[in-house]
């Protein structure tokens, strides 16, 4: 064997190890909870991602976009007749034009109560609170109330949320978070929002 191949099998064998102490170290087995936050692209997308992941093993899951208007999106499209996933929008682009905030606090608050419902089900495995960063922004939720409702899930159920500007204690209460960063993105080269790859 050359210097360079017995100095690459060495390297290789110090990774494995490395590898198998950190997997051997990790013997907890619950549902967790995800923060996909930042200012790049991949938030939601990542989030339908884990949602197609969990769908193909069987499991149910909910999903609550807290966006206004009935924006089309494609992994929606896709997955919508898969009987164990549930969707619930909150919809109303009727308030998004209006800007009226007392009907999108009702809004926000009538689809918070399907994530109350997802959040104390056992069944559920996965449950997605898609850009729901800024339900607590704006001040249509409490955190508190959010807060609460995801300490006190099942325990084998995992949470995705996504949005900018994650709430600190949301971060801080998170299993894994990701900070999405924008390096670039097409739309800042007056590039169009593109059918299929951006929504
Ligand atoms: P995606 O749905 O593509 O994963 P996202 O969830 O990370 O994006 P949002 O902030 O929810 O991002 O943005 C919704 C829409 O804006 C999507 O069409 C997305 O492609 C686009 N978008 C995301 N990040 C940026 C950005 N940095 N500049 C401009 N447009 C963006
Ligand atoms: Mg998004």
């Amino acid at each position: 064997m050359s210097d360079r191949q017995q100095r690459h099998q060495q390297a290789m064998q110090k990774l494995k190890s490395h590898v198998d102490d950190k997997v051997a170290a990790a013997t907890e087995q619950r549902g967790q909870l995800l923060v996909f936050t930042g200012n790049g692209k991949g938030k939601t997308t990542a989030a339908w991602g884990t949602v197609t992941r969990a769908l193909g093993y069987g499991y149910r899951v909910g999903v609550i976009q807290f966006i206004k208007g009935l924006w089309e999106c494609g992994e929606r499209e896709r997955l919508i007749d898969d009987i164990h996933l549930d969707v619930h929008i909150m919809a109303t682009g009727f308030t998004w034009d209006t800007q009226n905030r007392a009907s999108d606090t009702a809004a926000c608050l009538e689809v918070w109560l399907e994530a109350e419902r997802l959040l104390a089900d056992p069944d559920v495995y996965l449950v997605v609170l898609d850009e729901i960063t800024y339900m607590l922004k704006f001040g249509y939720l409490e955190f508190e109330t959010v807060r609460r409702a995801i300490a006190n899930r099942p325990r084998e159920q995992s949470v995705i949320v996504t949005g900018r500007n994650a709430h600190r204690e949301l971060v801080d209460m998170a299993d894994t978070v990701t900070e999405m960063q924008d390096t670039k993105h097409a739309f800042n080269a007056g590039l169009q929002a593109r059918r299929g790859i951006d929504y």
